[in-house]
């Protein structure tokens, strides 16, 4: 509590390197408290300490405790030296507002004492909502909400076997690790993430009185490096009379992908379409057409239609040359005839990215790719199916954007990895062979 509070004491031009300090300070700390390596750098904090239920508690007894089993609030009262007639005036002066009988056991209350009596009781409702009662001169009920306050919080991770174990002993609400998978699901497949992969998040927790957790609050930037790929989101409002944002790369570029609607940069043209009931001459029979033939000329680049993992790369019989791409959890696409592939199992590869050129390996009749199109497992027509939009962010704003996520974007570069975490990668990896000494 009191390095947040010195560290606005700090000269802003020092703050950085003070926060340097801050956040190895508790990586020492984290060394012998394992559950509280939390970095914590509070944006808005409008504590008023001398505060509390709206009382100024300045020089009042101020007693937190929880209504048991068979505790009302006649004896509540009772047991402060309030005596059962000035319990039932109470009642009656505020029952048309507050039904004391709701008082339920399990509930924290709170009385606010001037030496030994009580000048104010407060029932807290649930975490954010009480009610106060007072009692001093005249009596009545207030109904109020605890300051909520809300801090930033700065959290890095390496992915040495899965997410959740990246996100473990950092004391982490799950909802970081959903929001994450949220922000990037037509990103990253995140059921292939990779050893070594890492993030970083900037996000707010909300806080009641400082120190009850609330809730994750917005995410102001997340970084991830997939396979050895930068995927940057920040949220932007491109549509202010909607009032909604959406995440967007470190250009622009919109984290909602869509497939592109064809592997081929500059030709869309197709030959022959996903069709269950082609009749091939050739076989003198009707033979189903699972894919989409794009035709050009050999040796014309074809392109990833969405980000993705390869799965297989490879040679075999009529489909020749091919590349399969797995996307997330619904889709693969696969790249059939190609001349030559560009990319290898496990890669990972964006969307528009190269990862083989046009030619007839296997059975066609002439250069094209034949794109398949997987969903579930099954392969059906990408023409038909129904994608989630990608509208791109309109140019007029790109310059804006990326103005506004300037410093967002430095304070999340600056974000270190846990030194841990990343000689727990180093051990994993050298461990099977041999014996390496550390240096
Ligand atoms: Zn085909």
């Amino acid at each position: 509590m009191s390095n947040l509070h010195y560290y606005y004491l700090i000269p802003i031009k020092l703050r950085k390197t003070y926060f340097i300090i801050f956040i190895l300070s508790f990586y020492f700390i984290s060394c012998s408290e394992k559950k509280k390596a939390i970095v914590q750098k509070p944006v808005k904090e409008k504590t008023i300490v001398h505060k509390k239920y709206g009382y100024v508690i300045d020089g009042l007894k101020v007693v937190t405790d929880t209504i048991a089993n068979g505790e009302s609030f006649g004896s509540l009262l009772n047991k402060n030296n309030i005596s059962f007639a000035k319990v039932y005036e109470i009642n009656e002066a505020i029952k048309d507002s507050f039904d004391v009988r709701k008082l339920r056991a399990g509930k924290q209350y709170t009385i606010l004492y001037k030496d030994t009596i009580p000048e104010a009781f407060i029932y807290q409702q649930n975490k954010i909502d009480y009610v106060a009662i007072n009692i001093k001169d005249s009596i009545y009920v207030k109904k109020g909400k605890k300051q909520v306050t809300v801090k930033e919080r700065e959290l890095s991770g390496v992915i040495t076997s899965s997410l959740s174990n990246a996100l473990d002993d950092q004391d982490v609400s799950i909802m970081v690790g959903l929001a994450l998978s949220d922000i990037y699901a037509w990103s990253i497949d995140f059921f292939r993430l990779q050893k070594g992969d890492r993030f970083k998040i900037i996000y707010e927790e909300r806080f009641i009185n400082d120190t009850v957790y609330a809730g994750m609050g917005n995410i102001k930037a997340a970084y991830f490096q997939h396979g050895k790929q930068d995927f940057y989101a920040f949220p932007f409002v491109v549509d202010s009379t909607k009032n909604s944002f959406d995440y967007y790369d470190d250009k622009g570029k919109t984290l909602r992908k869509a497939f592109l609607k064809a592997p081929l940069k500059f030709s869309t043209r197709i030959s022959s379409r996903y069709n269950l009931k082609r009749f091939i001459s050739y076989y003198g029979r009707i033979k189903p057409h699972l894919g989409t033939d794009f035709p050009a000329a050999k040796g014309t680049p074809i392109i990833s239609t969405a980000n993705g993992t390869v799965i297989e790369s490879t040679y075999r019989g009529g489909n020749g040359n091919f590349v399969k791409i797995r996307h997330n959890g619904t889709y693969t696409t696969q790249y059939l005839h190609m001349q030559k592939r560009k990319v290898k199992v496990g890669d990972v590869v964006k969307q528009g990215d190269v990862i083989g050129w046009i030619g007839m390996t296997g059975n066609t009749s002439g250069p094209h790719v034949c794109y398949r199109f997987w969903k579930n497992g099954k392969q059906v027509d990408p023409l038909k199916e129904k994608l989630p939009e990608a509208k791109p962010m309109d140019a007029l704003l790109i310059p804006i954007y990326l103005k506004s996520i300037q410093d967002v974007k430095k304070q999340l570069d600056a974000i270190a990895y846990s030194q841990k975490q990343l000689d727990k990668l180093n051990e994993k990896e050298s461990k099977p062979n041999h014996d390496i000494s550390k240096n």
